[in-house]
């Protein structure tokens, strides 16, 4: 496998460099606040890229005209929490259970496979993937992985 540790910065700045031009494109606004965490997560980086690519474009696609999306990073002893929230659309709470199912999607031309298989590669990597969200004010996906522990 491509499990290698990782320190969760290089992962938001390779992030941030595929989604900066998109965002700009689009007219979002991207903000982050980097946390000052050396953390290492046992990953598959191009997976995990994939899972925060998979819900930033959700998150623009979510929004109309100009938005703002918000990317953060809590960390504890056990693991850490990467929150990508979004000022789009939001989800109906009767949706909620089914936007991980694959095939289901509310866009013309989605395929409905984004969200399922970013739970599927949280889930390999012994994390989860969940969802708050508000109707018209928006969605906050929090992809949790466990962190390497620090020696002593
Ligand atoms: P797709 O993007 O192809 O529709 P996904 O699995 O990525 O498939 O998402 C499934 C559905 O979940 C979307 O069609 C949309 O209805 C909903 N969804 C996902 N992310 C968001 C979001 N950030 N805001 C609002 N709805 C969302
Ligand atoms: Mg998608």
């Amino acid at each position: 496998s491509n499990m290698k540790p990782e320190p969760i910065g290089h992962l938001i700045d390779r992030l941030l460099f595929l989604i900066e031009s998109e965002a700009a494109f689009r007219g979002h606004r991207i903000h982050y606040e980097p946390s000052n965490s050396c953390e290492h997560i046992n990953m598959d980086r191009d997976k995990i890229v994939q899972v925060l690519l998979n819900l930033v474009r959700n998150a623009f696609e979510a929004m109309q005209e100009s938005g703002d999306v918000y990317i953060r990073i809590q960390v504890n002893d056990f693991a850490a929490n990467i929150e990508i929230e979004d000022t789009g659309s939001g989800i109906p709470e009767q949706h909620l259970v089914k936007i991980f199912n694959p095939f289901y999607t509310t866009k013309d031309n989605g395929t409905g496979l984004g969200l399922s298989i970013c739970q599927k590669i949280a889930q390999d990597h012994g994390g989860t993937l969940d969802v708050t969200s508000e109707i018209d004010k928006g969605s906050i996906f929090r992809l949790r992985l466990p962190i390497i522990p620090h020696m002593p």
